[in-house]
């Protein structure tokens, strides 16, 4: 069914064809009845499957009949989301999907002044997508008025609660009106989640799981390699090598690592940029934004960016390190592979990440790929890299092998 039969508003199917999306995806084609009805939803679907879309066309198109009514701008839905990043991406969405309709989203997060925001605010807005302690905040000062929110959505809520935000999210929800319709999406779901998220909906709710049984998206193509710590530098440089004309995203486990890798690919005249919790947020958003431009075509990230950032056509992602986390080995991979669109993922598995890599198959169900090389392989790629910078291990091993072969020749000569 082509998103032309649906019973939109024509500026919606406008908004859907200028952003390309001609066909729902799964999620969308099972959620957008049931939240046009006011159902009460708990769908569990995969990174890059449309989520956004698949509850943002419903509200909207739902807040434009209202306006077109003769109905005024009020706060009628709330979009609770983990993160800034998040909350940034998913208001460009929400914006594309309002073009020129009177539906207007405003986005609010801390870390940053308050007073832009509130300005915001202070002009109306149907939508308000938030982190959040800064709705806390912002309730308490009256600038977010939540007597008319008549819709609830909690995205990435697995991501919530790791975050510790469940009980500001129940907080919250004390203060909305009890009539209202909830929403839930999470990428994956365990035990806590189940119970959050039984929690928080009708008991009515529909229930939508999309291939619950491998919660890798099917347009990633996944796999990994052992390869030794000290050698994952040259194994890198051929991925990025081979693949030039392609957007990487690499993930390493933490910051000081983000920018070892960086100068390492450096000295290769690779161009990388990095991000990581350290750097501040005007950072974070210029780094993002240059990756996504194309500025750079590798980017070093901790697991700070691996969820919910949509980053349209990175091609390849490369778990430098493996995620502390298993179910985090999902998030990363979902960076690729977005849409419609197929993706690549490879993970670089040293020794002493094998104990993680069997809890990760274990959260999969299943065995990653295993790329099998030959010894003879394994060093072609070592051989094939331009780094010139040589570790005290490996000189120190140069000089022993130069002293062995003269030690040789000179036992011939005697
Ligand atoms: P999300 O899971 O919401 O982050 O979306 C992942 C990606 O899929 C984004 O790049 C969207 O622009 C894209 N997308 C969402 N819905 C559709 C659709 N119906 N057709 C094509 N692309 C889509």
């Amino acid at each position: 069914m082509k998103f032309t039969e649906y019973h939109f508003s024509d500026e919606i199917k406008n908004n859907l064809n200028r952003m390309g999306f001609k066909k729902p995806t799964d999620i969308q084609y099972k959620s957008i009845y049931p939240i046009l009805r006011g159902e009460d939803l708990l769908a569990i679907a995969q990174t890059g499957t449309g989520k956004t879309a698949a509850f943002g066309i419903p509200i909207v198109n739902r807040l434009h009949e209202r306006h077109k009514k003769g109905e005024t701008k009020f706060l009628r839905t709330i979009i609770m989301v983990p993160t800034r990043e998040l909350a940034i991406q998913l208001t460009k969405v929400f914006n594309d999907l309002s073009a020129k309709t009177k539906v207007k989203t405003v986005c609010i997060f801390g870390g940053v002044d308050q007073d832009p925001q509130i300005k915001r605010l202070l002009k109306g807005a149907d939508i308000l997508i938030a982190t959040p302690g800064r709705t806390f905040d912002l309730v308490h000062q009256g600038y977010v008025k939540l007597k008319k929110i008549d819709t609830l959505v909690l995205d990435e809520a697995d991501h919530m609660l790791d975050l510790g935000f469940i009980d500001d999210i129940r907080d919250l929800i004390k203060l909305l009106p009890e009539h209202r319709q909830t929403l839930f999406f999470s990428a994956t779901i365990n035990k806590e989640i189940k119970k959050l998220a039984y929690s928080l909906v009708k008991k009515n709710a529909i229930r939508i799981q999309i291939s619950p049984k491998d919660p890798v998206s099917k347009n990633v193509e996944h796999s990994m390699c052992h390869v030794k710590m000290e050698d994952k530098r040259f194994f890198l440089e051929r991925v990025i090598k081979e693949n030039p004309e392609k957007k990487v995203l690499v993930f390493v486990r933490t910051r000081v690592r983000a920018e070892r890798v960086s100068k390492a690919m450096d000295r290769l005249n690779i161009e990388s940029i990095t991000i990581h919790g350290e750097k501040d947020q005007k950072d974070r958003f210029d780094v993002l934004n240059a990756f996504r431009k194309g500025f750079f075509k590798v980017l070093i990230a901790t697991d700070v960016t691996a969820r919910g950032i949509d980053i349209p056509d990175v091609e390849f992602v490369v778990n430098y390190d493996l995620p502390d986390v298993a179910e985090n080995y999902v998030h990363r991979v979902g960076r690729t592979g977005r849409g419609r669109r197929k993706g690549k993922a490879i993970s670089f598995v040293s020794k002493n990440e094998k104990p993680m890599l069997k809890e990760i198959e274990d959260f999969l169900g299943k065995e990653i790929t295993t790329i099998k090389m030959e010894k003879w392989e394994y060093q072609e790629t070592i051989d094939f890299s331009e780094d010139t910078h040589l570790s005290i291990k490996e000189l120190m091993g140069q000089i022993q092998e130069i002293d062995k072969k003269i030690k040789k020749k000179k036992g011939k000569r005697k």
